[in-house]
């Protein structure tokens, strides 16, 4: 039982906010959603269904509109690609109302202000606590989220696959990683704060639920918040808007690690950004940790207040560079496990090599490599990959300039590369120099005065001559036309 401290009543109105109202409406919607991801799995099939469709989380059925929410662009636009409809028949079978179905991001949904369905049942099964507000009289409250197991303080959910055992250590997250163990293992506090940095998906916020969870488990007692900048900011408008940031605060200031992921989030916000320079002050100064994430470094986050920069930095600065293609390749060897997917190691190789951005990106590859062969029963092969991932491996393919064309176009036909610019209408230099137009016409944007004065200043009806000569030459010529396809493919 609680014990009755003359802030009470104010921290179960804050509580309060954050907590499950079990409602019987709420309880149908969930059974509903319940049986149709029961159905869903059972049409889809296992791997499928983990990948795409078990990510989306209920926030509401209202005015026939389900709302969904997921935390990934990625599966967003995937599920409405390839399942909206399926799912929308569904859900019409369990409620004859609903007509559309939208899929938020959890982000979107925050700002709305969406407590999703599942967070709102969890704990269904749990006994209601009896507690004593300011009055004396016994009320009933429910329990907040933070009291089940893949929920923190103030109800964020965990993500369960986010821990240290999954998190694949290279040299380019070494640093973070050792940093955010000895944060997780240590019960005294080594660097405070920790400050992880580093672009997007390289595994900032992997590593602090990793951290979260670690203590989770290895001292139950001690009280572990993670939250989002952006939440906090949201958490903290409505404190103010309930006048009710007293509570607030409180809540912030008892809990013995604090987590906050994105900061840059509130720089140039500027009451935020104060109420968080407090907060995390006195946490620092009582000793207790503070572990904070953002896409810069202190120095570099623009709309900073000095004396929020300096502290920022007084702990552990530890930045996460892009990864390197042994990373990379660990990651896809390890999750096609993990899914027990059978993955080639050529296709393993080709995704490491070839989606460099980040990790989210990759693993969104793989689970999308994977998801299609276990929906059509084809093999995995390198060249079914490239098909199906053609859009995304576009974006990294680097623009062709009409120098690459013309040192291509040289080797293949043994030509210097200078005689691409020279006088000469030799025809075995001039031929080439014709190729070499028409792939630069063909594979960049620029215009025939532009690749004419590429090839040695020519007229651009030299080039227009040129691109007539080989079309004509590829329409008579099938070794000729051969060549040239061989010569655009390895480009
Ligand atoms: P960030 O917060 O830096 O944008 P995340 O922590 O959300 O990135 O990581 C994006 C995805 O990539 C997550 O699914 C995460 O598990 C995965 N990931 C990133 N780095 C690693 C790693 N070193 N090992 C395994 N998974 C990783
Ligand atoms: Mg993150």
């Amino acid at each position: 039982m609680e014990k009755i401290r003359p802030t009470v009543e104010k921290k179960i109105t804050m509580a309060e906010n954050l907590s499950i109202k079990i409602e019987p409406k709420i309880t149908a919607i969930a059974s509903q959603w319940e049986k149709i991801q029961t159905r869903m799995r059972k049409e889809f099939g296992d791997v499928i269904y983990r990948s795409w469709l078990k990510p989306l989380a209920l926030l509401s059925n209202e005015h026939g509109i389900v709302r969904l929410s997921v935390g990934s662009r990625f599966i967003r636009d995937w599920v409405n690609t390839h399942y909206l409809e399926r799912l929308r028949q569904l859900w019409i079978l369990e409620d004859s109302a609903v007509t559309t179905i939208e899929i938020l991001l959890v982000e979107q949904a925050h700002r709305l202000n969406i407590i999703s369905v599942d967070d709102q049942q969890v704990g269904n099964e749990q006994p209601k606590p009896l507690v004593v507000n300011g009055n004396g009289d016994t009320v009933q409250r429910t329990i907040p989220i933070a009291n089940h197991p893949n929920y923190d303080q103030l109800g964020v959910r965990l993500d369960p696959r986010f821990t240290f055992e999954n998190f694949i250590v290279g040299k380019s997250n070494e640093l973070a990683y050792s940093a955010a163990r000895r944060v997780a293992e240590s019960a005294s506090v080594s660097y405070n704060p920790l400050f992880l940095y580093g672009g997007v998906g390289l595994g900032k916020t992997h590593l602090m639920h990793a951290i979260a969870w670690h203590i989770r488990k290895s001292s139950p007692n001690r009280r572990v918040l993670y939250m989002s900048a952006e939440k906090f900011m949201y958490q903290f408008i409505r404190a103010l808007r309930h006048k009710d940031t007293f509570a607030f605060k409180e809540e912030f200031r008892s809990v013995d690690v604090l987590m906050i992921d994105d900061v840059q989030f509130i720089c140039g916000k500027d009451s935020t950004q104060e109420e968080f320079f407090h907060t995390f002050n006195e946490l620092v100064d009582k000793n207790h940790q503070v572990v904070v994430s953002a896409d810069k470094s202190p120095a570099n986050l623009e709309g900073l207040e000095e004396r929020m920069r300096s502290r920022l930095g007084w702990g552990l600065v530890a930045d996460i560079h892009p990864t390197t293609y042994e990373l990379r390749l660990s990651i896809v060897q390890a999750k096609s496990e993990l899914l027990k997917a059978n993955v080639p190691l050529d296709v393993l190789e080709f995704l490491a090599q070839k989606i460099t951005s980040n990790v989210r990106e990759l693993e969104g590859a793989l689970n999308r490599v994977i998801a299609h062969a276990a929906l059509l029963h084809t093999p995995i092969t390198v060249g079914s990959t490239q098909e199906l991932l053609r859009d995304l491996l576009h974006q990294y393919e680097k623009p062709i300039t009409i120098e690459d064309i013309q040192k291509k176009v040289a080797e293949h036909y043994q030509v210097k590369l200078t005689q691409m610019h020279s006088p000469s209408r030799a025809r075995n230099i001039a031929r080439p120099r014709q190729v070499a137009m028409y792939l630069a016409k063909q594979l960049t944007v620029h215009s025939l005065p532009e690749i004419g004065k590429k090839f040695g200043g020519r007229d651009h009806t030299t080039v227009l001559h040129a691109l007539k000569k080989i079309e004509e030459l590829c329409a008579h010529d099938r070794e000729f036309a051969e060549d040239i396809a061989f010569l655009r493919r390895s480009l």
